[in-house]
């Protein structure tokens, strides 16, 4: 799958390849839940290069493009 950040379609800096795996990772500790402070716990989406697992991290979803 390729995919765009706004109007900007995604390339590997590594390799320049133009499909990815996406994924989420969540930024939060384990502290930040107890003492109440969700708001920080917060997803970020990754996207893993296809050709040379190169990893991209982004704080927003992305749009999935044909
Ligand atoms: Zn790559």
């Amino acid at each position: 799958m390729m995919y765009a950040a706004g109007q900007t379609k995604i390339h590997c800096p590594c390799c320049r390849n133009d499909t990815f795996d996406k994924d989420y990772r969540q930024l939060n500790s384990r502290g930040a839940t107890f003492f109440g402070l969700d708001w920080v716990n917060r997803n970020a989406t990754i996207l893993v290069c296809k050709r040379c697992t190169y990893i991209a991290w982004f704080m927003d979803d992305l749009k999935e493009l044909e």
